[in-house]
């Protein structure tokens, strides 16, 4: 079993992309002077405000308006930590200046990119695909998914795909629990959900880690209670695990 976003396509990338737009043009509005700023560092300042903001909301799809008002508290006033959250929490729309509801559009409008894949990953499902059942589950907008499953033909390397409505992974998982209590392997970025799923079901569990993540274990706002089998840094080294277990 596969999980699709930063696991066969590097959705990170486009994530940067859309947070490093959103600075931008931020700093643009607010007037703020950016000749020594590196835009690299203020990326990760955006990202441990939005994990801060993931751990608040506990979920990683919280409505971004609020990343956007932490952003002006931020940026324009100097709030910053607790406070910072404190304030954004109990913010309204018009908190923000009616002009920068742009920004959050357009931070929306590239977040919805297609991703590009992961340099070899085809060739590690192509090997799968002839041993295993494969089965890729996807949480997140039906649109936005399919356009990434037909464009990399995915359905060439799975036997079922199956795209789920944002928050619907742990009732999923029910389901599966019943359908496939005999998945070998699970393969997967973010350890909440799919380490214990993994662990219930007696699957291999594959954390692969291609991207760049906050805190490693946290950053989706729970902690698993186990460590995954194998934890992978490269396409390459996830070839070798799984060539070690579904070998003929
Ligand atoms: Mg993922």
């Amino acid at each position: 079993m596969w999980d699709l976003d930063n696991t066969i396509v590097d959705t990170n990338s486009v994530w940067a992309n859309a947070q490093t737009k959103l600075l931008s043009s931020l700093f643009s509005y607010i007037g703020l002077e950016t000749s020594g700023v590196k835009i690299d560092e203020e990326l990760l300042q955006l990202r441990r405000i939005d994990y801060k903001l993931c751990q608040e909301f506990g979920t990683p799809h919280y409505d971004f308006k609020y990343l956007l008002i932490a952003l002006f508290y931020f940026y324009r006033d100097g709030i910053k930590g607790d406070e910072l959250i404190e304030v954004t929490r109990k913010a309204d729309q018009d908190s923000i200046p009616e002009f920068t509801k742009i920004l959050l559009k357009d931070f929306y409008k590239n977040l919805d990119k297609i991703p590009p894949l992961f340099d070899g990953i085809l060739d590690v499902l192509k090997f799968c695909n002839k041993r295993s059942y494969q089965l890729l589950i996807s949480e997140g907008s039906k649109e936005v998914k399919e356009k990434i499953i037909k464009k990399y033909e995915l359905p060439k390397y799975f036997n079922e795909i199956r795209v789920i409505p944002k928050g619907g992974k742990e009732n999923e998982f029910k389901g599966l629990r019943k359908r496939y209590p005999n998945l070998d392997i699970i393969v997967f970025d973010d350890l909440s959900k799919n380490i214990d799923f993994g662990n219930q079901i007696h699957a291999k569990t594959v954390w692969v880690r291609f991207c760049y993540t906050i805190n490693g274990y946290d950053i989706f706002g729970e902690k698993p209670k186990t460590r995954p089998d194998y934890t992978v840094f490269s396409v390459k080294e996830l070839m070798r695990v799984v060539k070690s277990f579904l070998k003929l």
